[in-house]
């Protein structure tokens, strides 16, 4: 995995979130798609229900680092119950209602970071910091709160949902570095997915540090920022 290569001046860092910094509660998922299966399919077996909800998420991401496009959490609940055979006409209307049930349950069992040292890490960056993340079914306004019990609350989030666009689009990079202050040369993102992290951030003129979802990677990340 790459070690940046250092970039001439570092002045500030963006950073991935969810495996950079953060994983999920092992019973959070179970929990929220328990949730949703009894809410919008309770006919479908909870493994089958399961399945489809994993595989619908995961197209959606393969797609997300094609087109840039956001895909939030009712297009991901369609994607779902289109996977069963089912309609999904009723989901535009019950994802609010369906989206404060999965806040309580986020809330309940929030993500952890991935290894204990790293907010500390994070604050100790002698640099700006901002959390540059595609939100999937997590919107920004959640992750907020969720990052807050994390330990790594106050720093400034772009999130995709809120931006209109994901990771590898330019624009997301682009809002990253109008929140640092700072020009995308001497921004470094830090990254566990090739596309989305590092050749987005590239092409959007920053420099790019790839690490592995294990959370040691992302600290010897950070450790080389001085
Ligand atoms: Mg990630």
């Amino acid at each position: 995995m790459t070690t940046p290569s250092r970039p001439p001046a570092v002045s500030a860092v963006s950073l991935d979130i969810w495996g950079t910094l953060l994983g999920s509660d092992p019973a959070f998922k179970p929990a929220r798609n328990a949730m949703l299966r009894d809410a919008l399919a309770p006919d479908v077996a909870t493994d089958v229900f399961d399945a489809a909800m994993r595989q619908a998420d995961r197209d959606v991401d393969d797609r997300v680092v094609v087109d840039g496009v956001d895909v939030g959490f009712a297009g991901r609940v369609e994607q779902t119950l289109l996977r069963l055979g089912m309609t999904a006409a009723a989901v535009a209307e019950r994802a609010p209602e369906l989206m404060a049930r999965q806040e309580t349950l986020a809330l309940a069992h929030p993500p952890r970071p991935l290894v204990p040292g790293l907010p500390a890490a994070v604050s100790a960056l002698p640099v700006p910091v901002v959390l540059t993340s595609n939100t999937g079914m997590l919107p920004g306004e959640l992750m907020r709160k969720l990052l807050a019990l994390a330990g790594f609350g106050g720093l400034p989030g772009v999130f995709s949902n809120e931006v209109g666009v994901a990771k590898p689009r330019p624009e997301i990079f682009a809002e990253a570095c109008s929140t640092l202050g700072v020009p995308a040369s001497q921004v470094l993102h830090v990254g566990d997915n090739p596309i989305a992290d590092v050749h987005g951030a590239e092409a959007a003129g920053m420099s790019a540090a790839l690490v592995r979802p294990d959370g040691e990677s992302t600290l010897d990340a950070l450790r080389g920022i001085a």
